[in-house]
């Protein structure tokens, strides 16, 4: 059985300075009118914005100095992310590369791939997309059955991945691809690829989600080579890799804020005096939404010590979701107003906004079914 235990994070003096500066920063973009605080906030794809937030210097801040970082604490991290988040900032261009592409770069990269694509991360000027899931391998990843073959001085990768976010515009994208055979457990002979976007042999296709929007894409690979240098760790440790890369993409503060804008939309429209009902709902969902903090908070902690809180992340995600998804119903509930978007004012908008994306808040980075099914084993009850 797997232990774990949310231990209560302080955060330390650097990080609370660092809230103090990047709220200047995101006031300064606001009074300037760069941005409108937008609605689902990772969602929405700005290369301009990023360029800004890395230029002054809020991207990849825990990498070393050496690959474009700051040496700073994930908790220092951890405040630049929220508030990004809660201002309804764009930030979804430079986001995976951040929060998940870059740090797995950095443990498990080659020297070159660290000199090469860090610094440009950290400027705000290189994006990422994440390669894992394929039709027939959604939740059961192991089952990918793209394909990497030894070639002289690199590997040649064929197959499909899909639901890639941003797949038509990011630069790189970290494939999970079958090097070898399975074996009895089905997590051998997988690993994990930097393939760059420009490679000959790949082409990308977009999807269209429910709201109408394009942001996710099937990408076919064909013979598209990959140099030995853009392996990440050994040859056959993708699982392993893989497993420790959704850590750091299921504990974060966007797994409760993505729809936080909302939040703070349903508030001003109950106005200062809200009805039992109101204050009681909207009592419990800032309750709810300061414990997901504090857990997410403890996780972020374990990541800057280098664990890998594997089950603790999955809680956050599950916990988290629900919250996000809860909100929209919450905001019905209260506030008489029909979600449509074509209909006026900001809180309307919003609301018809995240009831469209919702569903999807509990899909994407593994779905509430296989999130409980790890948490189940992980506190031995499977
Ligand atoms: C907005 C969005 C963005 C995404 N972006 C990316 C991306 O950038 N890169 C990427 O690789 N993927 C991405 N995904 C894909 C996402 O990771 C998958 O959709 C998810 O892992 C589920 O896989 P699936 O869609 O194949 O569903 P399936 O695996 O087919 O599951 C269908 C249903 O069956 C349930 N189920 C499946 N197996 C079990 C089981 N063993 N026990 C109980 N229930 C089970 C699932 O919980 C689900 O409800 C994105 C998805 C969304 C919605």
């Amino acid at each position: 059985m797997q232990q774990f235990e949310f231990t209560g994070a302080v955060l330390p003096p650097a990080a609370e300075a660092a809230r103090g500066s990047i709220r200047a920063f995101l006031a300064e973009e606001v009074a300037a009118a760069r941005f409108q605080p937008h609605r689902c906030t990772w969602s929405s794809f700005d290369s301009g914005f990023s360029q800004r937030l890395g230029a002054a210097g809020f991207i990849g801040i825990t990498w070393p100095e050496e690959y474009g970082g700051q040496s700073a604490s994930s908790l220092t991290r951890f405040v630049i992310t929220e508030e990004i988040l809660a201002a309804g900032s764009p930030c979804g261009a430079h986001w995976i590369a951040d929060r998940q592409s870059g740090p797995q770069i950095l443990r498990h990269g080659s020297e070159r791939a660290k000199r090469e694509i860090l610094p440009r991360i950290a400027r705000g000027e290189c994006y990422f997309g994440i390669g894992m899931s394929e039709p027939g391998a959604g939740s059961d990843l192991a089952a990918v059955r793209t394909r990497a073959e030894k070639v002289e001085g690199g590997w040649s990768i064929s197959g499909q991945k899909i639901w890639t976010t941003n797949a038509h515009h990011v630069h790189y994208m970290i494939v999970l691809a079958r090097t070898g055979e399975r074996g009895e457990s089905r997590h051998e002979g997988l690993t994990q690829f930097v393939v760059d976007m420009q490679t000959p042999g790949i082409e990308v296709r977009g999807i269209r989600d429910m709201a109408g929007n394009h942001e996710f894409n099937e990408v076919f690979f064909d013979n598209c080579f990959v140099p030995d240098d853009m392996v990440l760790g050994a040859e056959g440790d993708g699982w392993a890799l893989v497993t420790g890369e959704l850590a750091f993409e299921r504990s974060g503060p966007d797994r409760f804020l993505s729809d936080y804008q909302l939040l703070v939309g349903l508030i001003d429209a109950v106005g200062p005096a809200p009805d039992r009902l109101q204050a009681v709902e909207i009592g419990r969902m800032v309750a709810e939404l300061a414990s997901l903090r504090r857990m997410s908070t403890s996780i972020a902690g374990m990541l800057g010590r280098g664990e890998q809180p594997v089950v603790p992340a999955a809680i956050v995600k599950d916990l988290g979701t629900g919250f996000e998804q809860a909100l929209p119903e919450v905001a019905r509930r209260l506030v008489d107003c029909e979600p449509s978007l074509g209909a006026e004012g900001p809180f309307a908008e919003a609301l018809a906004e995240t009831v469209l994306r919702a569903p999807s808040f509990s899909l994407r980075g593994g779905t509430r079914e296989i999130l409980r099914s790890m948490i189940a084993r992980g506190i031995g009850l499977r």
